[in-house]
């Protein structure tokens, strides 16, 4: 027997030797993280990182312990000053939320209980399902449809279009491949279409060509003509029209594609209508605005994002799909160590019969948190606050004679730029990078360009619960502070 005790008081763990410690240490890191988000406003938006935080990262694979209050320390110098994300509320680069504390404890709380929401019978199960649903609801699809939470807009878009795929391929595709379909599948998209649709034609072996991008009005919204045109010529040449992406929201613009307008062409038509909503999907929920996405309640599959417009901490996106049977029957399979008991831990549902992945974090929790927190109807008026917002800078900069709207401000994001008299378009797209590079540096605010119609233009996308009116007062200072200094100095 004591041979026996012996062994085991030998066995190594990951476990603290000293619980209470710990306790200290993890105390001291929620104090830091709650004067981290407090303070965020008083600290630049970026920083560059200095040398000695660039050469920390190649220390070699550490081989014996360090205490965790010095891993911490490593982490809290040279991580937590220097990152790249929309917590601060001048942050406007690209297209991302902003977190919020609450998540954040969710996610802490997901690691701690450990669940794998691969599928199974337990509470998280049927917590992820709960999130699914009320996605469902906040979108106005019915509670027959199926979703799954994925890693976010990307990932939602690849399952709704391989949904769409195996749908309408004529052949069994999972068994045959897509070199069994007779006539090749033709998707169809604006020319605004987000760059993660190519990459999903090309996994799905469709090819980038079989996504045809039809131009775009003056809106930045798909032409419906030309994508009826684009659709009869491509059936005249023996190619088989399967599927109609509708956007709303453009990454570019934020212009949203008459979803109504494509429901009908896609039932005239009988294509897949997928709705691409990682940015605007959510404005279903916003009462100002929401009969700006009217008809997305009629798509067949909807990519939505809960890490941009419902702020939960990355990663978190969302597919839906109306007809739960055609998404299951695109990726279930049930391998024999996967088998489902009557009872017991194996009883509930595979939630990995809805996507690619097996094991599956608990992403459900954080943004069941700060749902249950804040309510709905809070989320759905900070869209409207954004896009309120948006509008006022867009009214600012079309007050001031320096500055120009370079494309219509339908949601929250402007286009704009700095003018420069006589400047041809080479010089201000020079003239334009170099403000956006100097607000970064300064750590005043940041932008981000894009190109539209062909003219470079500066970007802000406000999807942040910390952005004040104030904020963009500022940002109109500085850019024309900026814009005189650029303009006098070598540029
Ligand atoms: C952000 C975005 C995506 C991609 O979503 P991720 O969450 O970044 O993978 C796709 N489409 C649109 C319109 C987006 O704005």
């Amino acid at each position: 027997m004591d041979t026996l005790q012996e062994a085991t008081a030998a066995d190594e763990t990951l476990d603290p030797p000293n619980w209470a410690e710990v306790g200290a240490l993890s105390h001291r890191i929620v104090d830091d993280a709650i004067s981290y988000l407090k303070d965020v406003r008083d600290r630049p938006v970026w920083r560059e990182m200095p040398a000695e935080v660039r050469s920390f990262f190649s220390a070699p694979l550490p081989r014996s312990p360090a205490p965790a209050a010095d891993v911490y320390e490593d982490v809290a110098s040279n991580v937590m000053p220097y990152p790249m994300g929309n917590i601060h509320p001048r942050f406007w680069s690209w297209y991302m939320g902003s977190s919020n504390f609450t998540g954040a404890l969710g996610d802490f709380l997901a690691a701690i209980q450990g669940s794998n929401l691969g599928g199974g019978n337990h509470a998280a199960g049927l917590m992820d399902s709960q999130v699914v649903n009320w996605c469902k609801e906040m979108v106005g699809f019915p509670a027959s449809a199926s979703g799954t939470l994925v890693s976010g807009g990307s990932m939602a878009n690849i399952i709704g279009l391989t949904v769409a795929r195996n749908v309408k391929a004529g052949v069994d595709v999972r068994e045959r491949g897509v070199g069994a379909i007779a006539k090749p599948l033709r998707y169809y998209a604006s020319d605004q279409v987000h760059s993660c649709h190519r990459k999903g034609m090309e996994v799905l072996g469709l090819g980038n060509r079989a996504l045809r991008r039809i131009p775009t009005d003056a809106g930045l919204c798909i032409d419906i003509a030309a994508l009826q045109a684009a659709i009869a010529e491509d059936r005249e040449a023996g190619f088989k029209p399967a599927c109609v992406i509708g956007t709303a929201g453009t990454v570019n613009t934020g212009a949203v594609d008459d979803l109504q307008a494509l429901a009908r062409v896609a039932a005239e038509e009988d294509l897949w209508f997928h709705v691409d909503g990682c940015i605007g999907a959510l404005i279903a929920i916003a009462p100002e605005n929401r009969s700006l996405v009217a008809g997305i309640e009629q798509a067949d599959s909807i990519a939505l994002d809960p890490h941009k417009w419902l702020h939960a901490p990355f990663e978190a996106g969302c597919a839906l799909v109306r007809d739960a049977s055609s998404h299951r029957n695109t990726f279930a399979v049930t391998p024999e160590y996967l088998e489902s008991a009557p009872r017991g831990l194996a009883s509930g549902e595979w939630l990995h019969d809805y996507g690619l992945q097996t094991s599956r974090g608990f992403r459900a929790l954080k943004i069941w948190m700060a749902l249950k927190e804040h309510g709905v109807e809070k989320f759905g008026r900070l869209i409207d606050q954004n896009i309120a917002q948006a509008h006022y800078l867009t009214r600012l900069i079309e007050a001031e004679p320096a500055l120009e709207l370079m494309a219509p401000t339908t949601i929250n994001i402007v286009s704009f730029r700095h003018r420069l008299d006589g400047a041809s378009e080479e010089r201000l797209k020079a003239f334009n990078t170099e403000i956006m590079l100097r607000l970064q540096e300064d750590g005043i605010a940041a932008l981000s360009d894009t190109t539209v119609q062909g003219r470079h233009c500066l970007r802000v996308a406000i999807a942040n619960h910390r952005t004040r009116r104030d904020d963009l007062d500022l940002l109109v200072r500085e850019m024309l502070r900026l814009g005189r200094e650029a303009a006098a100095t070598s540029m």
